[in-house]
C-alpha cells in the first residue's frame, strides 16, 4: 500500500496522511482531492520528511479522492512555500493557496461559449440594436462581457442571438498565447546599457542563481536593458516573470513590450476575469506562457521552466502585502530565484537601503546606469522655503512655482504637481461647533471628494454624501475644508492660471487600463498642460514635454515619523523629480517645504543621493533598525474593543525574555480602529543574531484566543499603523 502526506488548504489543519488508491499516480507536488469528514479539500502531496505530521496507522487511512489534471508543483516552488511560511510566520496552507490561485485551472481542460457577429441583419433594426452591432464589430466574448462592451443589457444581445445576428462559438479555455519573438525589434543599446545587459544575459545563459541590483537613474533605460536578457531566456525556451508594483503602470509597460517582442506578455493580477486567470495559470504551469507580467501574487505561480525574474521599481512599498500572508514580494522574488537557480534583477533608481546593503556586503551584484539615455540630463532641483515664500491665504502654491507653470504654458510645455493626497481636503469640520467628520469604522477623518460630492474613508471605503448642514449642531453653511488634496490644488491652478488645462491623476480618475491609456495619449498629444497627481504619477511615465515638476508638500511624508519616513520621502520625491526633462528639453524641479534643512530635503536639493543614504544608514545602525536589526509587529484585533485588549494583555503576560530582543507593547495601534476592528500592537526589535521568527512562534503558540480575535504577525513591517 502506498501512503502519502498532504498539505491541505485549510490553515486550521495540520498535514494529513492518505492512502493512494490503486491506479492513481501521484508524486510530491501533485494536486489532489482529499476526503475530510463528509467534505473534500484540495491538498498538495508533500515529502513526508519535510512536513511533520502524526503517523496514523495504515488501516485507518482514507483513500485520496482524485488527482487533479495539472502538473505537480515543482520542488523549487514547494521549497518557496515552506520558506515563505517559515519566514513570515504564516501557515503553509495560506501560502500554498496563493500558488493554487485559480480554482478553474485545477479542473483541467475546458471549453466555453463565446459569441460573435455573423454579418446578418435582424428583422427589426432598432437604434439600440444598431449601436450594439457597431460596438461589437470584431469582438468575441461571452454575453455578459459583450453586453459590457456594447453598453446594452444582456437581453438585447440574447435577442440578437435569436435573430441569428450573433452566433455561438465553442472556444478552448486554454488556447495558447501568441508567441513572443525575441528578435522582433531589437534596439541599439548605449555602450553603458550594452555592458549591463551583457552581464545579465551571461547570467541567464549560465542558469544559476544570481541576484542583481540594477541601479539606474530615472530615464537611463532600465527597461530596454533588461529586455535583452528576457530575449535570451526566450531563446533558451525559458519563462520570464516581470513583477511591477502597480497595475496602473502595466499599460505603459505592455506597449513597450509589444514594440520590442511583437506581442503582449501574459498578464497576471487580482482583477483578471476568472477565465483569463485559468488560462494564464495553465499556460504558466505547462510552460507555454513565455513572459508573465504581474503584481506580487504572480510570484507564486507554478512556472514550469523559469529562466529569469525581474522586479521593476523594486523599492516600491506596494510589493509588501499588508493582509493575509504579509510578505515582501521583492524579498520572496530573490528566494524564488534562489530555489529555481535563476538570475533575478531588482531594478530601481532609488533602491531600498536593505538592497544597497546587500550589494555592499557582496550578496547582490550592483550594476549601475549612471546617466540618462540619449543625452537627456537630470533635472535641476531647488527648494522653496514655505516659511519665507508664503502662499496667499487659502492658497498652497508659492508664487515662484506658479510662475514656473506659467512659463511652461507660454512655451507649450507641461508641468506636474505632486501631492500624495487624493480628494479635495483631508478633513472637513464645522466652523460653528468644531464637529469633525470621522469614519465610523476607522480612526481616520473622512476625505472630501468634490468631483463626486462625497466624503470618503480611504481605509475602508465608507462613503456619505456631503451634507448641507452640520450633523451635530445643525447650522447651515458652516462646513469648511481643511488642508489640500489634489483636487484642491487643481482648483487653485485653474483659478490662478485660467488658461491652463488641468488634469487630476489619481487612482480615482485612472482606475482602469482604458482610462490610463487615455490619460497617456492626452498628455502625449499636448491636450493637458498641468497634471496634478498622487504617487501614481511618480513612476513609469515618460513625457518628453514635461519640464517642470512641483512637489507641493515635501514634509507630508515625514510627519508620521515612522521608521521608513525619510527613505520613502526621498524615493517619492526623487522618482517624481525623475519625470522632468526626460526628452531633449531640460527639466526643473521645485520642492515646497517648511524644513529645507532636513537631511532628506537637503540631499534632494543637492542631488546628493549618497549623502542621504549615508545619513540614513547611520541613523538605522544607531536605532538597530533594518538592515542592521530586525523589526516585527504583532497586531491583535477584534470587533470588540474589550476582547481585543484582553487578548493583547494575555499575550503580553507570556512575553518572552530574550537577550538582544526588545518587545514594546501592548499599546493601542496608531490606527486603533480599522475597518471596524479594534487594534492593539506589539513592536519587536531584535539584533540580527536573534532567531526572531522562532521567538514569536513559540511566544504566540502558548496563548489561545476567542474566535473573534485575530493575531497578525508582520515581519519586516512597512506599515506602522
Ligand atoms: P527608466 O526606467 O530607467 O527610467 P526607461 O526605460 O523608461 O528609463 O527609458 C527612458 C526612455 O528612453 C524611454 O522612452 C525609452 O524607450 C528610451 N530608451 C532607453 N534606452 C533606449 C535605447 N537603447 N534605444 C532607444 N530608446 C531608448
Ligand atoms: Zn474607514
Amino acid at each position: 500500500m502506498k501512503r502519502v502526506r498532504c498539505l491541505v488548504l485549510n490553515a486550521a489543519l495540520g498535514p494529513l496522511d492518505y492512502r493512494v488508491p490503486d491506479g492513481m499516480d501521484v508524486e510530491p507536488g501533485s494536486v489532489v482531492e482529499c476526503p475530510l469528514g463528509p467534505r473534500t479539500v484540495t491538498g498538495i502531496v508533500w515529502e513526508a520528511e519535510r512536513l511533520p505530521g502524526t503517523d496514523v496507522p495504515a488501516e485507518k487511512l482514507r483513500p485520496l479522492r482524485d488527482a487533479l489534471p495539472v502538473p505537480p508543483l515543482g520542488a523549487p516552488l514547494r521549497r518557496l512555500i515552506e520558506w515563505t511560511a517559515d519566514y513570515y510566520v504564516a501557515s503553509m496552507a495560506g501560502v500554498a493557496r496563493m500558488a493554487l490561485s485559480s480554482g478553474g485551472a485545477l479542473k483541467g481542460p475546458a471549453t466555453m461559449t463565446e459569441y460573435r457577429l455573423t454579418g446578418g441583419m435582424p428583422e427589426r433594426l432598432t437604434p439600440q440594436r444598431l449601436a450594439a452591432m457597431e460596438a461589437l464589430e470584431g469582438e468575441q466574448a461571452n454575453i455578459r462581457e459583450l453586453a459590457g462592451i456594447a453598453g446594452v443589457s444582456e437581453g438585447v444581445l440574447r435577442g440578437l442571438v435569436n435573430h441569428g445576428v450573433l452566433e455561438p462559438v465553442e472556444v478552448d479555455c486554454d488556447r495558447p498565447y501568441d508567441p513572443a519573438r525575441p528578435d522582433f525589434a531589437k534596439v541599439d543599446l548605449s555602450p553603458q546599457q550594452a555592458e549591463a545587459s551583457a552581464v545579465f544575459s551571461a547570467a541567464v545563459r549560465a542558469g544559476k542563481f544570481a541576484p542583481f541590483l540594477l541601479d539606474g537613474v530615472t530615464g537611463s533605460g532600465k527597461t530596454e536593458t533588461y529586455f535583452e536578457p528576457v530575449a535570451d531566456a526566450l531563446k533558451m525556451g525559458r519563462q520570464v516573470l516581470v513583477l511591477l508594483p502597480e497595475i496602473a503602470l502595466t499599460e505603459n509597460f505592455l506597449s513597450r513590450f509589444e514594440d520590442r517582442f511583437g506581442t503582449a506578455p501574459v498578464l497576471w493580477h487580482s482583477s483578471l476575469k476568472s477565465t483569463e486567470r485559468r488560462r494564464a495559470w495553465r499556460a504558466v504551469a505547462n510552460g507555454s506562457a513565455q513572459v508573465v507580467v504581474g503584481a506580487r501574487s504572480a510570484l507564486f505561480l507554478p512556472f514550469a521552466r523559469l529562466g529569469l525574474i525581474v522586479v521593476d521599481e523594486a523599492h516600491e512599498v506596494s510589493f509588501k502585502q499588508e493582509d493575509g500572508v504579509r510578505y515582501n514580494a521583492r524579498d520572496v522574488a530573490v528566494m524564488r530565484a534562489n530555489f529555481e537557480k535563476v538570475p533575478v534583477i531588482l531594478a530601481s533608481a532609488t533602491p531600498a537601503l536593505e538592497s544597497l546593503q546587500m550589494a555592499e556586503s557582496g550578496i547582490y551584484r550592483k550594476i549601475d546606469l549612471p546617466s540618462r539615455f540619449g543625452g537627456a540630463t537630470l533635472p535641476s532641483i531647488e527648494t522653496i522655503d514655505l516659511t519665507e515664500e508664503k502662499p496667499g491665504a487659502g492658497q498652497w502654491l508659492a508664487t515662484r512655482l506658479v510662475e514656473g507653470i506659467e512659463e511652461r504654458l507660454a512655451r507649450g510645455e507641461q508641468s506636474l504637481l505632486f501631492l500624495n493626497r487624493r480628494g479635495y481636503a483631508p478633513l472637513t469640520l464645522c466652523r460653528n461647533c468644531g464637529f469633525r467628520f470621522q469614519c465610523p469604522n476607522c480612526s481616520a477623518w473622512l476625505v472630501e471628494h468634490r468631483f463626486t460630492r462625497r466624503l470618503a474613508c480611504h481605509h475602508c471605503g465608507h462613503e456619505t454624501a456631503q451634507p448641507e448642514t452640520c450633523p451635530d449642531c445643525g447650522e447651515p453653511d458652516c462646513l469648511v475644508a481643511c488642508g489640500p488634496g489634489v483636487e484642491r490644488i487643481a482648483d487653485e491652478v485653474a483659478e490662478r492660471l485660467p488658461q491652463a488645462r488641468v488634469f487630476v491623476a489619481t487612482s480615482d480618475t485612472l482606475n482602469s487600463p482604458v482610462k490610463a491609456a487615455e490619460f497617456i495619449a492626452a498628455v502625449e498629444t499636448g491636450q493637458i498642460d498641468v497634471i496634478v497627481g498622487t504617487q501614481l504619477v511618480t513612476k513609469g511615465f515618460h513625457f518628453p514635454d514635461l519640464t517642470l515638476v512641483g512637489v507641493v508638500d515635501a514634509d507630508l511624508g515625514l510627519e508620521g515619523g515612522d521608521l521608513r519616513a525619510g527613505e520613502r520621502t526621498y524615493q517619492q520625491v526623487a522618482q517624481v523629480a525623475g519625470r522632468a526633462g526626460r526628452g531633449s528639453k531640460p527639466g526643473e524641479v521645485l520642492i515646497q517645504t517648511r524644513h529645507p534643512e532636513a537631511t532628506v530635503i537637503a540631499a534632494l536639493a543637492a542631488g546628493d543621493r549618497d549623502a542621504f543614504y549615508d545619513a540614513e544608514t547611520e541613523a538605522r545602525r544607531h536605532a538597530g533598525a533594518p538592515p542592521f536589526g530586525r523589526w516585527a509587529a504583532i497586531i491583535i484585533s477584534s470587533e470588540d474593543d474589550g476582547e481585543a485588549r484582553e487578548a493583547a494583555n494575555r499575550i503580553g503576560g507570556f512575553r518572552p525574555h530574550v537577550d538582544n530582543c526588545v518587545i514594546l507593547g501592548p499599546a493601542p495601534a496608531p490606527m486603533a480602529l480599522l475597518r471596524g476592528r479594534y487594534r492593539y500592537r506589539f513592536l519587536v526589535n531584535a539584533r540580527r543574531s536573534v532567531q526572531l521568527q522562532d521567538v514569536i512562534r513559540h511566544w504566540l503558540g502558548q496563548v489561545d484566543h476567542p474566535a473573534g480575535v485575530r493575531v497578525a504577525v508582520d515581519i519586516d513591517p512597512y506599515s506602522f499603523v
